[in-house]
């Protein structure tokens, strides 16, 4: 057999079918054997095994295994019962959403048995497991070789495989939880608009769905906002009614976003977008608080909806947010880039999220064109042609934040994106402010633009 996979699940089991469907031979193995039996009773063309040791002994050599179990302690347990069944020079691959730093650990664990591992962060969901995934490879690049044929040829195509190694260790795991991050953001962006749209401007979902559409036929062409205006259409055939009208707005999320935010502050380096969504779904999450609140705190009276010009405004806010969170992940994965030796090609990183990836947009042509031309780009808003189309939409985008704000709209990722990219482009920040202070409470000392050194001041005399 050329490959096995272990871990049955929506993914497990799409994954198969993908590598089946390219005429890979493909053996599948999972914990709980009436899984196993209910997929080989669908799928007889599969081998199925149902102990690890049967599973190993049908592998090629070397053996090539993909691991697509749940993230965490699960992917510990399932490598330490492989293990004493691995030999040098196999391949062993977690396709899971591993944090960066456990696969680090376990590089590193594997390294000393000579097993090459690969730590893939695999994204599309159910159906990109199926028709084409993007996959961020990082590991063992000899390892990646004895694989390699075989991911280019499952993932998605556009301009090229969507497959790439990215670096050693965690480094595929690393860009894929920062890919999760930006997801984050640009969906708290989409649902933010839909909010003001609604809410603010007095648009009915139809009219949404209208306005998303229209967005997304042209530079704001992406799988976020298509899939949106296909959530918009849904009507509940009992009520009659949008289905979304009729979902309880109590976000979860299952940590890839939050890990994002942990990582940025870690290494210092601001992306208050993927923040904000993460701290949006926080807040969205304290349902029962909400309804106390909303009856004491009530909102300001309103006596009519924002302008309906407010529409084709927020068109500009949504793309140059969008292009905003994009900046932030990119930033961010040039800061972990160095810290920890993956020297990520951000060019390739932007190459595969263009196709199958959940993040997929048109704009990641211009990120491409953009890292290709300057290698030592600092951050995407300083690219020639992204500045002037943030400087274009800089307008309208600011119009949006205001007419939100005096209709008591949260718009926080939208607000968020404003405020680092006015931020990031101010010479002056009241930093000098924030230094007399912990100079005054902490004699923490500060700089001085007119001298070098460091100073501490007596401030009360
Ligand atoms: P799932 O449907 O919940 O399946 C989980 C699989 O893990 C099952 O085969 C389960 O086996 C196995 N498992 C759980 N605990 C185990 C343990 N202690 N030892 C051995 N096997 C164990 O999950 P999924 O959605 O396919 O996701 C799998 C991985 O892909 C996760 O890391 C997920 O974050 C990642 N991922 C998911 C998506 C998505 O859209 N769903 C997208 C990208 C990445 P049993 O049958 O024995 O319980």
């Amino acid at each position: 057999m050329d490959i096995g996979l272990i871990g049955l699940g929506v993914m497990g089991q799409n994954l198969t079918l993908n590598f089946q469907s390219h005429g890979y031979s493909v053996v599948v193995y999972n914990r709980t054997e009436q899984r196993t039996k209910e997929f080989a009773a669908k799928h007889p063309e599969i081998s199925a095994a149902y102990t690890l040791h049967e599973f190993i002994q049908s592998l090629d050599r070397p053996h090539r295994i993909f691991l697509m179990v749940t993230a965490g302690s699960p992917v510990d347990a399932t490598i330490s019962n492989l293990t004493v069944l691995l030999s040098p020079g196999d391949v062993l691959i977690d396709g899971g959403n591993s944090h960066f730093q456990d696969t680090e650990r376990r590089s590193t664990e594997l390294a000393k048995r000579s097993v090459h591992f690969l730590g893939v962060g695999v994204s599309g969901g159910e159906e990109g497991a199926l028709k084409g995934p993007c996959l961020m490879v990082g590991g063992n690049r000899e390892g990646y070789e004895h694989v390699r044929k075989m991911l280019t040829k499952i993932a998605a195509q556009a301009d090229g495989p969507c497959c790439q190694f990215l670096g050693p260790r965690g480094a595929g795991h690393y860009v894929k939880m920062v890919h999760n991050g930006i997801e984050y953001a640009i969906i708290q962006v989409i649902a933010e608009a839909y909010d003001l749209l609604t809410r603010a401007i007095g648009l009915d979902i139809k009219e949404v769905h209208d306005a998303f559409n229209e967005w997304n036929q042209g530079d704001m062409n992406s799988f976020l906002i298509e899939i949106a205006t296909q959530v918009l259409r849904k009507y509940d055939e009992e009520k009659r009614v949008p289905l979304v009208s009729l979902i309880l707005d109590r976000a979860q999320q299952k940590g890839t976003g939050k890990w994002t935010s942990q990582n940025a502050m870690d290494l210092g380096v601001p992306i208050p977008t993927i923040d904000a969504a993460v701290s949006a779904r926080n807040l969205s999450a304290l349902k029962d608080e909400r309804l106390q609140a909303s009856k004491i705190l009530k909102p300001p009276a309103k006596s009519s909806y924002l302008e309906r010009s407010l529409v084709g405004r927020l068109k500009d806010a949504v793309q140059a947010s969008i292009l905003v969170s994009y900046a932030q992940g990119f930033h961010l994965l040039r800061a972990a880039s160095r810290e920890y030796g993956y020297d990520i090609p951000l060019e390739e990183v932007a190459r595969i999220w263009k196709g199958g990836c959940i993040i997929r947009a048109k704009v990641l042509d211009s990120i491409e064109n953009a890292f290709r031309s300057s290698k030592d780009l600092q951050n995407l808003v300083l690219d020639r042609q992204l500045s002037k189309l943030l400087l274009k939409l800089e307008k309208n985008w600011r119009e949006v934040i205001k007419g939100a704000k005096d209709a008591a709209v949260p718009i926080p990722a939208t607000t968020a994106s404003l405020d680092y990219y006015d931020g990031y482009r101010s010479e002056r920040s009241p930093a000098n402010l924030i230094q007399a202070l912990r100079d005054r409470f902490g004699a923490h000392c500060y700089e001085r633009i007119d001298r070098p050194g460091k100073f501490h001041t007596d401030w009360t005399t």
